[in-house]
């Protein structure tokens, strides 16, 4: 009932996150969550480390279930959804960029690239014009063809960028995307996202500790010990 309620009412609300909490043990790590966010506003998630900021992205893209709580994702209540039903949603609506990339060693760049698509069931050739555009926009298309240890860090970044864009997700999820880039690379791989994420009709959600990454965003959900402050 609940649910056919908030689905009529939601318009464009991407992800409504009601009353979330997660513990570990006896330990609280999120308290009373509430959160809505609009389909094309991008936001930033800020926090001092430890303060619960990777867990809240994950429950948000259906990684980690709550404790307690609803999370609904373009309408669509996802803590009450099994394992093979959230596979399928994170697959189709969400892309995701972590830190510390996790591109397989044992395939080419281009190969890692087309991942999502293979397992989604497209065809290469519906999307493969689109990562040459992409990868030309990012200076990477000399790295497509090698394998991820042929290339820098920063490259590998920007491959980890197509790859979460390129089945064009409805949202594209980051957990300090810029970590491992100096600050130079970190302004130049946010406004890479940016423009990506524009392109292809995303909401992008960047979680960072990094005050240079924030203060690009218009809106900041800011966390401190598991609670949002503001
Ligand atoms: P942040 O990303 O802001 O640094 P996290 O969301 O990673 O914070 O962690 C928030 C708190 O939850 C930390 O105190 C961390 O130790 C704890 N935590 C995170 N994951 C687990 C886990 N799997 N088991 C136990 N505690 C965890
Ligand atoms: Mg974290």
């Amino acid at each position: 009932m609940e649910q056919e309620t908030v689905n009529s009412s939601v318009g464009n609300i991407l992800v409504q996150m009601n009353d979330i909490g997660k513990s570990y043990g006896q330990t609280e790590v999120l308290k009373n969550i509430n959160l809505n966010i609009f389909e094309g506003q991008n936001h930033v998630i800020q926090g001092a480390s430890g303060s619960g900021k990777s867990t809240l992205l994950y429950i948000l893209g259906s990684l980690e279930r709550p404790t307690s709580g609803q999370v609904f994702l373009a309408g669509k209540e996802t803590t009450k959804m099994n394992d093979a039903q959230l596979s399928e949603m994170r697959n189709r609506f969400i892309g995701f960029v972590f830190q510390f990339h996790f591109l397989l060693p044992s395939m080419t760049c281009m190969q890692n690239i087309l991942l999502p698509a293979k397992i989604a069931g497209i065809k290469e050739k519906k999307i493969k014009a689109k990562i040459l555009e992409y990868a030309e926009e990012l200076n990477i298309t000399h790295c497509l063809k090698k394998y991820p240890f042929e290339i820098s860090g920063g490259e590998q970044q920007r491959v980890n960028i197509i790859r979460a864009i390129s089945l064009s997700p409805k949202l594209i999820l980051c957990d300090e995307p810029t970590g491992n880039l100096d600050s130079k690379n970190t302004q130049v791989a946010i406004a890479m996202l940016k423009n990506l994420a524009k392109e292809a009709g995303s909401t992008l959600i960047v979680v960072t500790h990094d005050n240079s990454v924030a203060a690009s965003f218009e809106h900041k959900i800011t966390i401190e010990d598991g609670q949002i402050i503001g």
